[in-house]
């Protein structure tokens, strides 16, 4: 900490009912006397809204009629003396008390600067303090579980819990190596190893629940595909719910892939609608397939759709395609109102496409099948929590796990053999890439590039 105090919006920078500004840092109550005048002093009143006006340092004339509260460090969220200003939500008011904090000589907060003190003032440690942007962030219910058992401290519980054997075993290791004429007896040796070992097991089964918790976070990703007309951009509309603004194709111009995140059951899903995927004369269309094509690797799935009117059966020569990128691909049928006798009449080999629907994307009707086979679909994926109890969903928390299991590894493998010094040094790199992921060890180069992630006035 550089002993500055800051201030930046906590709230959307947006018209709205009321903005929160807050502020955190040593000036906080005096930048309170001079930039508040209420009928109690707040700082007589911690903890508690006081009304008042909210001054223009320079002129000391009232900005806003509105509320502040003072928490005083260290029983804050920060750990410093905090403050926070709610008025009303008018994006000029914002600037208005923001202009007079910094002329009082308050800093702007750079972004994710509140919980990067928390962190430093040890309110919270690395993983938690991450999950507060994931909670900020989450745009499902199930992704907002998981940040919020992050928050509340579940997975560097289980850091700790996985790490704490193996800092015994490294004391044991080093107190042999600082007294060499005291051989480390084999089985002491052993103990030690089945220690690394059970430790490995855990680290290993958190690394595997990577896979699901990614698909948590970024959402399973659904390309939809199929000839112009088909129906994507009326599927896409009726999976995210909403009338999304389709681009139109002007002649000469790309179409434009568009993007839709969803929350179906709690889950998030990415749904993006493409041109079709084959092969055409047509200038505009060639160029929308292209893009298409180049989203192919991006899918966890692929809708392809298939106009039931549409006797060309041109779709098998994208289903092809899309088979020898090894994608899953799954059949939608549509415009069975128009056609109800297709009902049950698509065949495709099963290896190539793993299930077939019928729906009317104008109607509606077949949609919930689909809906509810996505989920089942998701869910299939999911891992046995009972084991490890949380699932990791963050990219840096998998590095330093794959770290730890690495030097664990490498422990195991050369346990018998290897020196006693070459075997500490496994186990404190092991220990070092667990500590990483609470903030035990970190660098500035770390926190750097995790805070700056955040937004400001988090
Ligand atoms: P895209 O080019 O594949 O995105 O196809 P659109 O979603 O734009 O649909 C092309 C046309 O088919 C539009 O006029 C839609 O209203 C119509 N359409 C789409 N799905 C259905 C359906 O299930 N039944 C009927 N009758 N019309 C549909």
């Amino acid at each position: 900490m550089d002993g500055t105090t800051i201030a930046a919006l906590a709230t959307a920078p947006a018209p709205a009912g009321v903005a929160v500004v807050r502020v955190s840092g040593p000036r906080t109550r005096t930048a309170l006397k001079a930039l508040f005048q209420g009928k109690r002093d707040p700082l007589r009143h911690p903890r508690t809204l006081v009304f008042g006006d909210i001054l223009d340092f320079k002129s000391s004339n009232s900005i806003d009629r509105g509320l502040v509260v003072f928490m005083p460090g260290p029983s804050s969220f920060t750990g410093e003396d905090v403050a926070e200003f709610q008025f009303h939500g008018s994006p000029v008011l914002v600037q208005r008390v923001l202009r007079s904090l910094y002329a009082y000589g308050i800093t702007p907060a750079p972004a994710g600067e509140f919980s990067k003190r928390a962190f430093l003032n040890g309110k919270m440690d690395l993983a938690q303090a991450e999950a507060i942007a994931d909670v900020v962030n989450a745009k499902s219910e199930e992704q907002l579980r998981f940040a919020e058992e992050q928050l509340q401290g579940r997975l560097s519980h289980s850091i700790q819990l996985i790490g704490e054997p193996l800092r015994d075993a490294l004391a044991e290791l080093e107190a042999s190596i600082d007294f060499p004429e005291e051989d480390i007896q084999p089985d002491k040796l052993g103990a030690i190893a089945a220690r690394a070992q059970i430790a490995q097991v855990k680290v290993a089964q958190l690394i595997a629940t990577y896979s699901f918790g990614s698909l948590v976070k970024e959402g399973v990703r659904v390309l939809i595909c199929g000839r112009p007309n088909a129906g994507k951009s009326s599927l896409l509309n009726l999976l995210v719910g909403k009338q999304k603004a389709i681009v139109s194709e002007i002649s000469g111009t790309t179409r434009d892939l568009i993007e839709e995140e969803s929350a179906l059951a709690g889950h998030k899903f990415v749904f993006c609608d493409s041109a079709g995927i084959r092969e055409t004369t047509d200038v505009v269309e060639r160029l929308g397939i292209e893009l298409a094509k180049e989203r192919i690797p991006w899918a966890d799935l692929v809708l392809l759709i298939v106009d039931a009117t549409d006797t060309s059966e041109d779709w098998r020569e994208t289903l092809s395609l899309l088979s020898a990128g090894r994608r899953k691909v799954w059949a939608i049928v549509n415009k069975i109102d128009l056609k109800p006798e297709a009902l049950g009449q698509f065949s495709c080999d099963f290896a190539l496409c793993e299930q077939s629907f019928y729906i009317s994307a104008k109607t509606g009707a077949g949609i919930g099948p689909l809906l509810e086979a996505l989920v089942e679909d998701l869910a299939k994926g999911m891992p046995e929590r009972g084991e490890v109890g949380e699932v990791i969903t963050n990219e840096r928390h998998r590095d330093c796990l794959q770290r730890a299991d690495q030097a664990l590894s490498s422990f195991i493998d050369l346990t018998k053999q290897a020196p006693l010094s070459i075997l500490a040094t496994d186990i404190r790199e092991a220990l070092v890439a667990l500590d990483e992921i609470v903030g035990r060890t970190y660098t500035e180069d770390i926190l750097g590039r995790i805070f700056s992630k955040f937004c400001v006035g988090k």
